[in-house]
């Protein structure tokens, strides 16, 4: 008859039950999740790490003995350990721990990230280190829709992301380790470094990839130092064939863990397993880095993700809307494409909006409807005002060239020109007089301000003048 891990389970706790007090049982033994039975390998889940280390180091030989006595001299035990369970992350790490009896011992030298020679009596085998073919299992964290599949290439982001395909084929033995993948938020760094994960799994189905943003890894290492663990916690990081850390720049100015992550960086890459970094800046301009961490980071190489184009980012809502079995009018895609330029993050939380907005309010999709949304979305976030935009509005309303306004004519219309893009840069951006007047035809602040005076005369004196600033106004807040 097959045996079933539960019963298997419940004959062992009974044993166990005769033999430890009953306070000890309900503490230790209650808690534990019988989780699978495999070729005569049980599995039982564990609250915590210190928990797993409790029963190793006090109940090692009663579990032994009531393995074998339930399942044979073959019999074996492993643990999967939940991680951590403080961090609001929903999907705790949990990490297999199998304990081996003597003979299924085939590779000794490979060592879990657990403090071996706690509470060991000599005659009995270290029961943690792994038989051959056991392998670690963590759970990678990766997010299965930041696929390559999903992630259009585009001018913006060639370089990065066909390096990122290439450590995927060939984790640790490019020249890309480490890989770092720079660029400002929203822009599609933690996309692409999951999608790397993935595609390396799929490859390598026995390698053991982690996802970790620096936040988490900054949590863990703390906790450690709490639970005075740092040797598990470093153990645990050097058994990781992938490891893409997630924001680095997270890690500015805080020594102790850039000091343990250095560390753990030089035993990956010594040993030859692939690192990948996402930070929103390149190396260079890193701050708060300790110059060897900034060193190793230029070992490899650093690619940035760019702002996508046009066509880049109606694609990337083409690819939303097509995963998601939407459709929208493709007049308003590339509204949505064309207003937001410079944030993918922004473009998508634009089209969710939409659609949340038709929905709601039973509205068809429309290019009004876009506008509306825009209008609001736009405003309150990215679009700000900038003294080239003023200028061209400035311009295409008077129909003149935009050069002009940096020339040194001083033709009358000209020069109207010129001192209402000034006005209008003074009133709509936080620049300096100075700046608005570097940036006008090279002038000095004094030039600024006696524009702005003579704007507000006119507009006091002369109508139709009046009335073109208006008009321009709204043109320019557009
Ligand atoms: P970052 O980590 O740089 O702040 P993310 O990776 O979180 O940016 O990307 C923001 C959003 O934009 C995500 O939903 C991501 O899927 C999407 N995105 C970014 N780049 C692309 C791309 N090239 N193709 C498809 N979606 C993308
Ligand atoms: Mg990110």
């Amino acid at each position: 008859m097959k045996k079933n891990h539960i019963a298997v389970w419940e004959n062992c706790l009974k044993i166990i039950k005769d033999n430890v007090h009953y306070q000890s049982f309900k503490t230790w033994f209650e808690p534990i999740n019988p989780v699978k039975l495999e070729n005569n390998v049980l599995t039982i889940q564990v609250p915590s790490q210190f928990f797993y280390e409790w029963l190793e180091e006090h109940y090692i030989n009663l579990l032994k003995k009531t393995i074998k006595k339930e399942l044979g001299m073959e019999g074996r035990l492993e643990y999967s350990i939940i991680m951590d369970n403080t961090f609001d992350d929903k999907s705790p790490y949990t990490i297999n721990v199998p304990t081996a009896n003597k003979k299924a011992i085939k590779n000794p030298s490979v060592t879990m990230p657990i403090d071996l020679n706690k509470g060991q009596s000599k005659d009995i085998p270290n029961p943690f280190i792994i038989p051959g073919l056991k392998k670690l299992k963590v759970q990678s964290q990766l997010v299965d829709s930041y696929s390559f599949e999903n992630f259009i290439e585009g001018d913006c982001n060639r370089l990065a992301r066909s390096a990122g395909y290439a450590v995927s084929e060939n984790p640790g033995k490019t020249a890309f380790n480490p890989l770092l993948i720079y660029s400002d938020v929203g822009l599609g760094k933690t996309h692409l470094a999951h999608a790397i994960g993935i595609q390396a799994k799929n490859n390598f189905p026995d390698i053991t990839v982690l996802y970790v943003s620096t936040e988490q890894f900054i949590a863990q290492y703390i906790e450690s130092v709490r639970n005075n663990n740092q040797n598990d916690f470093v153990h645990f990081y050097q058994m990781i064939d992938l490891l893409i850390v997630d924001d680095i720049q997270f890690l500015s100015g805080k020594e102790k863990t850039q000091d343990v992550f250095f560390h753990i960086f030089n035993h990956l890459h010594q040993k030859g397993k692939q690192i990948v970094i996402t930070s929103d800046k390149p190396p260079v301009e890193m701050k708060g880095m300790e110059p060897r961490l900034l060193s190793r980071f230029k070992w490899g190489l650093a690619a940035d993700l760019q702002v996508p184009d046009l066509e880049t980012r109606i694609a990337i809502l083409q690819k939303r809307l097509y995963s998601d079995g939407i459709e929208m009018p493709k007049d308003v895609v590339e509204y949505l494409a064309y207003s937001i330029t410079t944030n993918i993050r922004e473009l998508e939380g634009a089209l969710i909006s939409i659609l949340a907005q038709s929905s709601l309010n039973k509205k068809p999709i429309t290019i009004e409807l876009a506008k509306q949304m825009i209008d609001k979305f736009v405003k309150n976030t990215t679009r700000e005002i900038s003294i080239d935009y003023i200028q061209k509005v400035v311009c295409d309303y008077f129909d003149l060239p935009l050069d002009v306004i940096n020339s040194k004519t001083r033709k009358r219309e000209i020069v109207q020109a010129r001192q209402l893009s000034m006005y209008f840069a003074k009133k709509h951006t936080k620049a300096s007089l100075a700046t608005i007047g570097l940036h006008c035809g090279n002038k000095d602040h004094a030039t600024v301000l006696h524009a702005c005076r003579t704007v507000n005369n006119l507009i006091d004196t002369d109508k139709q003048f009046r009335s073109y600033v208006e008009e321009l106004d709204k043109k320019i807040k557009l």
